[in-house]
């Protein structure tokens, strides 16, 4: 898409900072569009400019809802249009934020339960990030119970703000109980008791070993889940929870889970 179309849908903003993870991983900050509105758990479309054309992409939104700066969690794909050109990015470049926010996976979408299990592959812990700095979620829930799996244990990334977070809410009297469950995948180096779990999602949703980590069950009655990332945990998870009786949020009110694939 030409700029001159692009610009009128999007407001071209600048990129503020850079974080490295790894050499793969990413977290970046841009300025906010004036009157930019979202909800913590929604995705922005951000445009970069590519050989005179706007390449765009969806990015889920990890700042919260408050903030100046919008920020994102971001994977460079190797041969991506989009991320190659991010990872050559500096402060100061051109990014097109598009005026309106997307997206369903939002916790105020859940009228009921106790427990929010958040599900994520990879960068799919982005939403997360945002959705657990709103306090209305901490007491929304009596636990939130974040799941990040990754293959390699260098990729668990945010650890220290999910300190902060818990810091934060026992400051602030929030009554809610927050669980970080990590896993990875493909870590030899892993050992029994070092505090990570090992193997993907669906296979430690499947033989109880989530909730075996977190001290909860799982119920129809308790949890609400939300699964973000890999489209095949996402459609695999998706089956388990309706194996156990739970079925999709619907905008009429009613279900217990809701996801959002990345690719
Ligand atoms: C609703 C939504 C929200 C998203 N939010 C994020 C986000 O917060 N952070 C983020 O990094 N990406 C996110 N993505 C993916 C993002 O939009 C791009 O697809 C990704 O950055 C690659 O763009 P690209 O042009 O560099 O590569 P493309 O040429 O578009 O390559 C796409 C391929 O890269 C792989 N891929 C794409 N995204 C990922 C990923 N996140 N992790 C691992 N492999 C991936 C897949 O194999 C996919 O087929 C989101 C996608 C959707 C639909």
């Amino acid at each position: 898409m030409s700029v001159d179309v692009y610009s009128e849908k999007a407001s071209c903003e600048r990129l503020l900072s850079v974080h490295r993870w790894t050499d793969k991983l990413l977290t970046f900050r841009t300025t906010r569009p004036a009157g930019y509105r979202f909800t913590a758990g929604q995705f922005a479309r951000l445009g970069l400019e590519v050989d005179g054309e706007i390449v765009s992409r969806a990015y889920s939104i990890t700042s919260a809802e408050t903030e100046d700066e919008l920020e994102y969690y971001a994977i460079v794909v190797p041969g991506g249009k989009f991320t190659t050109r991010l990872d050559a990015m500096q402060p100061g470049d051109p990014v097109w934020v598009e005026k309106l926010s997307y997206g369903f996976m939002t916790a105020d979408r859940f009228t009921d339960g106790k427990q929010l299990w958040m599900l994520a592959t990879g960068t799919g812990l982005g939403p997360y990030i945002s959705i657990l700095q709103q306090p209305e979620v901490w007491q929304q829930f009596e636990q939130l119970v974040v799941v990040h799996c990754v293959r390699h244990r260098e990729e668990l990334t945010y650890a220290d703000k999910f300190e902060a977070l818990r810091r934060q809410a026992q400051v602030q009297n929030l009554p809610a109980r927050l669980h970080v469950l990590r896993s990875v995948t493909r870590d030899d180096a892993v050992q029994a008791g070092d505090g990570l779990l090992l193997g993907r999602i669906t296979a430690l949703l499947r033989d109880g070993g989530l909730e075996k980590a977190a001290g909860l069950e799982m119920s129809v009655e308790a949890s609400r889940v939300m699964a973000c990332g890999n489209p095949e945990m996402v459609t695999e998870v998706r089956d388990i929870l309706r194996e156990r009786g739970m079925t999709p949020l619907r905008r009429t009110g009613g279900g217990q889970f809701v996801t959002e694939d990345y690719w």
